[in-house]
């Protein structure tokens, strides 16, 4: 399955590796080769990172914290103790470096640093009181995301993801109920 990068912030989009979470979680990071990917994939990173078995690890452990903090947030509820731990923790290290030439933006750096920069991003969002973190509305999907839409209307992760699939099924159900 591709990874999707809709949710406004790329630590949420690590937390949306897991989908389904509540009935039937699918992860899709089940091996380093996976991360290594998703982080190539992901916009603001760097291109090439290797993730050994620690590493590999540290990152699963920091998308739980990352969920479990962005759904206290969703849910109005206080920050789970140990996952604000792993989010100081991780966010605490050094960040890729980034550089510009006339060939644009360059990012470098090892999975360590990738991990600091998405706490750090994550802790910038989740310490947002004006930050619309919301849950996407269709069925089984859980994703958490940053609605950053004007008064805040989205209601789903993303339109190919989510939202044309809730379209057609209620096209659908339209016209079992039409004569
Ligand atoms: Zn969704």
């Amino acid at each position: 399955m591709a990874f999707a990068f809709v949710s406004g912030d790329p630590a949420l989009d690590l937390a949306g590796t897991v989908g389904s979470r509540r009935d039937d979680p699918a992860d899709l990071l089940a091996a380093p080769a996976d991360l290594e990917r998703w982080v190539a994939e992901c916009d603001g990173l760097p291109d090439r990172v290797t993730a050994n078995a620690a590493a590999f690890t540290a990152a699963l452990s920091l998308r739980e914290a990352v969920y479990r903090l962005a759904l206290d947030r969703v849910l109005g509820r206080p920050f789970d103790p140990d996952s604000l731990a792993i989010i100081n923790k991780a966010a605490a290290g050094p960040v890729p470096r980034v550089e510009l030439s006339d060939a644009g933006l360059r990012t470098s750096g090892d999975l360590s640093d990738v991990l600091s920069h998405l706490a750090r991003s994550a802790i910038t969002v989740l310490a947002d009181p004006a930050a619309h973190l919301k849950e996407c509305s269709r069925p089984g999907c859980t994703r958490i995301y940053l609605d950053r839409s004007r008064g805040a209307r989205r209601t789903w992760c993303g339109m190919d993801a989510c939202g044309n699939r809730m379209k057609a099924a209620a096209y659908r159900a339209r016209k079992r109920t039409s004569p």
